[in-house]
């Protein structure tokens, strides 16, 4: 029996808050779960098992519990064959792609999960108020944050038995996955501890960090998302002037289901040039959206995008020949050194970033408009 079914009297509750929340098409069927969802019986059913699965985590079912009394809803999204799942915090629901496998769907829950979690710690959810500098941290450390939790839950799962989320979860993210088995390995141990748990979910972290795909990927989006603003003309209304700072920024995500934080190394890290660094075409996309704030509102440009590290090109622009000056050849040139110096596992991440990033560019163009929310 799973240890989420609760008493009858939260469950009746449980029941009578759905039914007064939404007023068709919510089943709970034969199992009594800390679980809204949305849709049909058999969407709801299905939802219900892979929720009921992922429980067998202890991380994970702390997740539901916390997602279900801020009032989470879990739904099936038609049309998101390359999208793996959405958490908004504006209509508090998660959005699962109904095309994937109920084991890829265990693990974009278990994340997904995670960005609820953090919302409801009061992270994230107004992302777009804060400057540049701080959007860039928070945003990476609650994507690193969300995928090492999931990739928790996915051992935690294994070790229950339940083998095959941890083995796609290893595949969509090798350099994470690789990160928690090294460090168990090393310390002999299993996640029984909170000690454990703190060292695992810090490797874990800042494994996510050395994917600059996936990070390209996320840097992109947040463009689009700016891009998207201005088109919409909402960019004036942004005062993109609040500032957090690292350790609270740390201090907000990284915490384990007692409260306690895990992250074991100095919160400064992640405004450290590894960390915080972007492509200089972000970089310049930042500049010119500013710049156009500036000429159509009056709005002085966010200062904070000059703290931000640039990683360049890697070949000298200056000693190539006059002709080859294009921004097409230097990138040609910038990818293929970086792929010569990267691990197989790396380019493995790599690869599956590209998916991801497949997912992200889906999500821009489907009818999913709030910049606030969370894709996974
Ligand atoms: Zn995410």
């Amino acid at each position: 029996m799973s240890k989420i079914l609760t008493s009858d009297k939260t469950l009746k509750k449980a029941f009578s808050n759905a039914t007064k929340n939404t007023s068709k098409r919510i089943s709970w069927g034969r199992k009594a779960q800390l679980v809204k969802c949305k849709g049909t019986k058999e969407e709801c059913a299905r939802i219900k098992d892979i929720a009921e699965r992922l429980s067998k985590s202890d991380f994970a079912k702390n997740s539901l519990e916390i997602a279900y009394k801020a009032g989470y809803s879990i739904s099936f999204a038609e049309g998101m064959e390359d999208t793996a799942g959405v958490c908004n915090p504006s209509t508090k629901s998660i959005t699962l792609s109904a095309n994937d496998s109920d084991e890829q769907n265990i693990a974009t829950l278990a994340h997904e999960l995670r960005h609820a979690v953090q919302f409801t710690n009061g992270m994230g959810a107004r992302i777009d108020l804060h400057n540049i500098k701080t959007q860039i941290m928070m945003n990476r450390a609650m994507e690193a944050d969300a995928e090492s939790c999931a990739g928790i839950s996915a051992w935690e799962l294994k070790e229950k038995g339940d083998e095959k989320p941890w083995e796609i979860f290893s595949k969509e993210s090798p350099l994470i996955a690789n990160a928690i088995e090294e460090d168990l390995e090393k310390n002999n141990s299993s996640m029984n501890s909170e000690n454990a748990k703190k060292s695992v979910l810090t490797k874990a972290f800042k494994a996510w960090y050395k994917n600059k795909n996936l990070r390209a990927a996320y840097e992109k989006n947040h463009v689009d998302n700016l891009l998207f603003l201005k088109e919409k003309e909402l960019l004036g209304r942004l005062p993109l002037n609040q500032n957090i700072d690292p350790e609270d920024i740390i201090n907000g995500i990284c915490v384990l289901p007692n409260g306690e934080k895990y992250f074991k190394d100095d919160a400064k890290l992640i405004s450290s040039r590894n960390y915080l660094s972007v492509n200089l075409s972000t970089h310049t996309s930042f500049k010119k959206i500013m710049q156009e704030r500036f000429t159509l509102y009056g709005l002085e440009p966010d200062k904070t995008i000059d703290e931000l590290p640039v990683t360049r090109p890697t070949v000298s622009y200056n000693k190539l020949p006059s002709n080859k000056k294009t921004s097409e050849n230097i990138q040609k040139k910038q990818s293929s050194v970086f792929l010569s110096s990267i691990s197989l596992k790396e380019r493995q991440e790599q690869s599956a970033s590209i998916i991801k990033m497949k997912r992200l560019t889906k999500i821009i163009k489907s009818k999913i408009v709030s910049s606030n929310f969370s894709a996974r």
